[in-house]
Formats: structure tokens, C-alpha cells, sequence
């Protein structure tokens, strides 16, 4: 059995029960880890609140716009007051413009990429800046991608770039943290019905794609997700570090 007593993990991308990052994070909640969590604006924070109380009372629940510098340093600098070090980082968090995710990629605008690549790859390499400081026993960051960043997926457009981004941004990490015993990896998700994902036109088509061409013949599922996020936070992961690496049922291997 996995355990992750005794570390403690900063969680960033919880929108509901439904997020990726929910189920990882009840993964390392279930392994032992003390957990505190972000949430991005108000409108959802009801929501996040509910689900964070369930891991008990103490869960830390705090404001972090991942474009906003400030709410990012205040963010580590509470982490640092109420538990004085971090060993895990789970960054969970994507955003493009809805016109961005439709349509050709072609016309994508200059501030549909600017806040894609902002939003989804830029904050990984901000949140790691951060959080280094307090990994002193080393550390674990992960990131979820998603494999339009290496081939085309009609209407993905720019998130495919801002994914691209972001898993160089995985290896540069990796190699600048490695020395501090900081490893940096990123799961690359097959698609999961999630708020974001239906952000995406054609969403449901790509979930009937995956079922019949996966080696698995099924879709992923949030537990397939949280597991590979529990072993990568756990030391038996050790020597992994800066690698993308595929949950996706098999789908990856596939030529036609
Ligand atoms: P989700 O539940 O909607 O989570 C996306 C999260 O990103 C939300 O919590 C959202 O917060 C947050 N976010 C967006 N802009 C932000 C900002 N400026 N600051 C802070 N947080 C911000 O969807 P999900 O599918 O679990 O997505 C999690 C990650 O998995 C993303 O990186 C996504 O690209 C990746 N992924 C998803 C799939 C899939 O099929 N679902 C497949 C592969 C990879 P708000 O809701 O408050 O804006």
C-alpha cells in the first residue's frame, strides 16, 4: 500500500466533485498526506468549500488566481505560517477563451494565446517558483496535459499549443529542481467529462473515439487518474522525474 504520511500537499485546479484534481487529491488525502487547496473565483468557492470540509475541518481553503502574482505568493506564504514545509504540488489548472476552442486554429488571437498559454503552462513554472523554497525535504509537482499537444484534435487549437508549452515547461523544471531532490512529471490524461472538458466543441464525440479505438476499448476514469497521481507522489517514484506520461487507455500508441 502507498503511503504519503507525514507529507503535506498544495492542491490547485478543484472546480467540483467532478475535477481531476479532486480525485488525486482524495487519493493522497487517503494515503495520509494533510492537504490545503485553492480555488480560482468566488463564484465556485460554495462548492470547493463543501468537498474540502469532507477531508475535515482544518483543510486549508484559500484564494489563488494563478495569473495574479500576488494571491500566489500569499498563497505559499500561509503554507509556510500554518505548516513551515510542502512536498507535494498538484497543479490541475487550464483555461483558454470558449471562441479559442472551436473553429480553426488558424484564427486564433493574440490574447486567446496569451491567456491560454498564461493560464494553463506559464502558472506551472510560477507555482513551482514558489513552492521550491518549502519542498526542503524534496518534492513532488504534478501537472496534467493532454495529448493535442502532440497531435491534432479538431477545436483543441491553441490548448494544444499552452500543452506543448507546458510539458517543455515539465522537463526544463525538472532538470533546474532535480538538484533539490524536486521532481517534476505530468500525466497526460486521456478525456474525462469534466467542466473544462465540455469547454470543448465536439467533447462527446471524442469520449465515443477514445471507447472504440483504445487498446482498452473504455474511457479513462477519474480513479485510473488519482492512482497514477498517488504513485507519483509517493517514493516509489523516486527516480521519475520530467516525463509525460500517457493514462489514456492505450490510446497513445495508436496509428489509426
Ligand atoms: P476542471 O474541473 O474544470 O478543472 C480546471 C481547473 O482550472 C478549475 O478548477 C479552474 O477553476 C481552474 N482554473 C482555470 N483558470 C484558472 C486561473 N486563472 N487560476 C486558477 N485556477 C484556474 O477540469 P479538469 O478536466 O479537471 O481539468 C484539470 C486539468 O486536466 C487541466 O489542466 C486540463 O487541461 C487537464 N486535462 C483534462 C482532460 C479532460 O478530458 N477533462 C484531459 C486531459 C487533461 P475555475 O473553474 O474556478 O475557473
Amino acid at each position: 500500500m502507498i503511503t504519503l504520511s507525514g507529507k503535506i500537499g498544495i492542491v490547485f485546479g478543484v472546480a467540483n466533485q467532478r475535477s481531476i484534481a479532486w480525485a488525486i487529491a482524495r487519493a493522497w488525502a487517503q494515503a495520509g498526506a494533510r492537504l490545503a487547496f485553492t480555488y480560482q473565483n468566488e463564484r465556485l468557492r460554495p462548492e470547493v468549500e463543501e468537498l474540502v470540509a469532507t477531508l475535515g475541518p482544518e483543510t486549508p481553503l484559500l484564494a489563488c488566481d494563478v495569473t495574479k502574482d500576488e494571491e500566489i505568493a500569499g498563497v505559499f506564504a500561509e503554507l509556510q505560517r500554518r505548516f513551515g514545509k510542502l512536498h507535494l504540488l498538484l497543479h490541475s489548472v487550464a483555461f483558454a477563451p470558449k471562441d479559442a476552442l472551436e473553429g480553426q486554429f488558424l484564427n486564433t488571437t493574440r490574447e486567446a494565446f496569451r491567456i491560454a498559454h498564461e493560464v494553463s503552462a506559464y502558472s506551472l513554472v510560477a507555482l513551482a517558483r514558489a513552492a521550491a523554497p518549502l519542498m526542503t525535504d524534496g518534492g513532488s509537482i504534478i501537472t496534467l496535459s493532454y495529448i493535442g499537444s502532440q497531435r491534432v484534435i479538431p477545436n483543441y487549437n491553441v490548448m494544444g499549443a499552452a500543452k506543448a508549452s507546458l510539458e517543455a515547461c515539465v522537463r526544463y523544471l525538472a532538470y533546474d529542481l532535480g538538484p533539490r531532490r524536486i521532481r517534476v512529471n505530468c500525466i497526460s490524461a486521456g478525456p474525462v467529462n469534466t467542466l473544462a472538458a465540455r469547454g470543448i466543441a465536439g467533447f462527446a464525440k471524442i469520449l465515443k473515439h477514445y471507447e472504440s479505438h483504445a487498446p482498452l476499448k473504455r474511457n479513462v476514469q477519474p480513479d485510473d487518474l488519482a492512482s497514477v497521481g498517488l504513485f507519483l507522489a509517493s517514493d516509489g517514484a523516486a527516480a521519475i522525474t520530467g516525463q509525460v506520461i500517457y493514462v489514456d487507455c492505450g490510446y497513445q500508441i495508436m496509428g489509426v
